[in-house]
């Protein structure tokens, strides 16, 4: 388990590099700047988990000279969704930055079914989140392998049940070597919604009780869309769900919406609750959906 000593505020970019380095460095990329990551003596190995998770006063900074988040406290029940919300720079990613153990807090503690994840092995935190995030993550080698990267156990079977529970196969069956056509890191070959099939049908092939998705901001076509739309709410189902949201549906759905703001939570609710408090979420709905971060789409 290793740990990246360089700051890094780009999930993806830091995903990508756990990717690579719990996958071997070698068949990837070049991992720099990379050092070995301690995990405590005690540290405990949790084989199954309900997926409940408790922020406890938890607070940070990447910087001495400023909080980036401060007195993060909320609860979820294992199989909830939580939509994270709020404008650029409110600290969604810093919350999942810290969830994943990327960082730890400076003070107060994030619990995992009751457990400090300080207290958890890394590897074994980590074998239970999965994330879907805005860029996917690929390299070279069949879509299969691209697959499969997420459970390296996994049979044939295996990875095209996943691929059709993610809307993913027929789309895959239309490439000229199916499931052993070749894509280079870009995935050039394929759309940016098709990407994120694999990265659902990855997720689903990890079976974790937690996920983080970091929904798409870019257009994404309307077929494809409904697509992964269809293939997250199956992905979601039973498991505890954090989105960084950026459509209105999804936070319309969601069990619990945290209303981020420079640094704080503001608010928390359901849409419905929040509309009625005509608080800040009432506000940012009601100004337009720019200052939101927002698409108003489907
Ligand atoms: P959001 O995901 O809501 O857009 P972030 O959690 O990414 O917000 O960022 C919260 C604040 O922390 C922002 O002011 C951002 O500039 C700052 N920040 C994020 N990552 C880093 C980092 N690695 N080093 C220093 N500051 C950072």
């Amino acid at each position: 388990s290793r740990q990246f000593t360089r700051p890094l505020n780009d999930l993806a970019n830091q995903f990508n590099m756990l990717l690579s380095a719990m996958a071997g460095a070698e068949r990837v990329f070049e991992i720099i700047d990379m050092e070995e990551e301690e995990d405590e003596k005690e540290a405990v190995h949790l084989r199954n988990i309900k997926g409940e998770v408790e922020f406890h006063h938890v607070s940070f900074s990447y910087e001495k000279s400023r909080e980036t988040i401060q007195d993060i406290h909320f609860r979820v029940s294992p199989g909830e969704t939580v939509a994270l919300v709020g404008p650029t720079g409110a600290g969604k990613t810093t919350i999942i930055n810290l969830l994943s153990r990327f960082y730890d807090p400076d003070s107060g503690q994030v619990f995992i079914d009751g457990y400090d994840i300080k207290h958890i092995k890394r590897a074994s935190l980590r074998q239970h989140m999965a994330f879907v995030l805005q860029d996917t993550f690929l390299f070279q080698g069949t879509i299969r392998e691209n697959i499969r990267y997420s459970r390296l156990d996994a049979s044939d079977k295996d990875v095209e049940e996943a691929a059709k529970l993610a809307n993913a196969h027929s789309f895959i069956m239309k490439l000229p070597n199916g499931y052993d056509t070749v894509l280079n890191e870009e995935g050039s070959g394929i759309s940016q919604g098709q990407k994120q099939l694999l990265a659902i049908a990855r997720a689903i092939l990890a079976n974790p009780s937690i996920l983080i998705l970091d929904e798409a901001t870019s257009s994404i076509d309307t077929v494809t869309e409904l697509k992964i739309q269809e293939a997250l709410q199956r992905l979601m189902k039973g498991r505890t769900s954090f989105v960084i949201a950026h459509r209105l549906n999804t936070i319309r759905n969601a069990d619990q919406i945290i209303v981020l703001h420079e640094g704080r939570i503001v608010e928390k609710g359901t849409h419905h609750s929040l509309l009625k408090a005509k608080g800040f979420y009432y506000e940012l709905y009601h100004a337009g959906t720019d200052q939101f971060n927002i698409s108003r789409g489907r």
